[in-house]
């Protein structure tokens, strides 16, 4: 027997629909930022994502080698891609350019809950302003698509890589070392940095104290100064205190941020609890490009597992209608009643295998239709129909024609 491959899923009616809720409130929260969705190839050359993150990235990578000798990779994520397709032909687009997407990503990763070698994203570039007005607005987003899909428990954790990157430089600490830091911290091995770097307990003293007390130790308040009017500015929007976490030790893993990152973690998920990751980079270097960009990822399939954990997956819609012909002299008849119901977009179906009424209305029940339309010879003969509401069990026989008439008219 042939399995579907490690790490993969696949997903039946009921998670589909509840998926497909979810994307289309995303799209709509990103639509009201002004954002509009692209789309870009699932495969890229794979030079296009050791460029942008380093050769080590190929381990993560899917990658082969095509009928054409190209070395090419299936995307692991889609901000290279969208700087890629910003650079091959949207350049002219007025700004900012607010784009979002939504799709698989791969990745060869070992396989636990809530990380699979295929899963999706959605996830947004502001590209253009480099102001602290277009990282409010990014971060607002990405809280309003968090929150807008039901989520409550879970928290936006914000820095700027800038005042690190202050505290590094006052310390001595070579910036071409800074990767490494970043890396340690985001695995949060302190003690480590702590030790290789001689910093005593001074980095972890750093990353306790509240933003004054780092201004006046670093002795320049700029970045600081910065990341306090990002948080002014996020005040406009209606954020919840509750979610908001000033966290200078978020770092993300990557190495082309720049500026103001941020992270949000659900935390009932446990260990791979991140379910959202963003900020400020530049990616200009990569394509020859000076263009400052804002974005974030959010990790689909994690989400729906915390609102899985936060009961607060949607609820799916029944199918409207299952006609029922009772007998084969049912069916002309019934026919005209489907076609009807589904050029008004009313769900509808028929019975396609000759069941008696019962077994029939067990399938209905079974696929959660609403009613169903029982169609006999008195019903032909009287042009009526008889609808059965599944939930009730109420029961009533209507002329066709005012039925139809229902049924123009919008029916719920
Ligand atoms: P992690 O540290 O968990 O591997 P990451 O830093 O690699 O995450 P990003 O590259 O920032 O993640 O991707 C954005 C989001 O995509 C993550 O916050 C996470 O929710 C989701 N994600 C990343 N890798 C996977 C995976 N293998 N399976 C499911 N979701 C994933
Ligand atoms: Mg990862």
């Amino acid at each position: 027997m042939i399995e579907r491959p490690r790490g993969t899923r696949d997903l039946d009616p009921e998670e589909m629909e509840v998926r497909y809720k979810i994307e289309q409130k995303l799209r709509n929260i990103s639509r009201s930022f002004g954002y509009r969705e692209i789309l870009t190839p699932t495969f890229e050359h794979t030079e296009l994502f050791t460029k942008k993150s380093g050769p080590d990235i190929v381990n993560e990578l899917y990658h082969f080698e095509d009928k054409g000798g190209r070395d090419i990779a299936l995307r692991p994520e889609f901000t290279a891609s969208v700087i890629r397709a910003y650079n091959e032909g949207m350049r002219e687009l007025p700004k900012p350019l607010k784009l979002f997407y939504f799709g698989p990503s791969f990745r060869y990763e070992r396989p636990q809950a809530g990380r699979y070698r295929e899963f999706w994203q959605f996830g947004t570039e502001l590209i253009g302003p480099d102001t602290t007005k277009a990282d409010a607005e990014n971060i607002a987003l990405a809280y309003k698509c968090i929150k807008g899909i039901g989520l409550d428990e879970f928290t936006l954790k914000i820095s700027n890589l800038k005042i690190l990157d202050k505290f590094l430089e006052e310390n001595d600490i070579d910036l071409e070392k800074k990767q490494d830091i970043y890396h340690k911290i985001d695995k949060e091995e302190i003690d480590e940095i702590s030790e290789e770097y001689s910093l005593g307990s001074k980095l972890m003293e750093f990353l306790n104290m509240e933003l004054e007390e780092m201004s006046s130790v670093l002795g320049d308040p700029e970045p600081v100064e910065y990341l306090k009017e990002v948080l002014d500015l996020l005040e406009y929007y209606g954020i919840e205190e509750k979610h908001l976490k000033v966290d200078i030790g978020t770092v993300r893993g990557l190495d082309y941020y720049k500026g103001v990152v941020f992270e949000v973690d659900a935390e009932n998920l446990g260990a791979e609890k991140q379910i959202l990751g963003g900020g400020d980079y530049n990616l200009g270097d990569v394509f020859g490009i000076d263009i400052s960009s804002k974005g974030f990822a959010m990790g689909f399939d994690r989400s729906i597992l915390a609102l899985e954990t936060e009961e607060k997956l949607p609820e799916l819609d029944d199918l409207d209608c299952y006609i029922i012909p009772i007998g084969e002299e049912g069916y002309e008849y019934s026919y005209d009643i489907l076609e009807e119901l589904r050029s008004n977009n009313i769900s509808a179906d028929i019975d396609l295998m000759g069941r008696g009424v019962g077994k029939a209305l067990g399938y209905a029940d079974k696929n959660n239709f609403r009613y169903a339309i029982l169609i006999g010879g008195n019903e032909v003969e009287d042009e009526t129909v008889t609808i059965k509401n599944m939930h009730t069990g109420d029961q009533r026989t209507i002329d066709k024609n005012d039925f139809f008439k229902e049924v123009d008219e919008g029916w719920t």
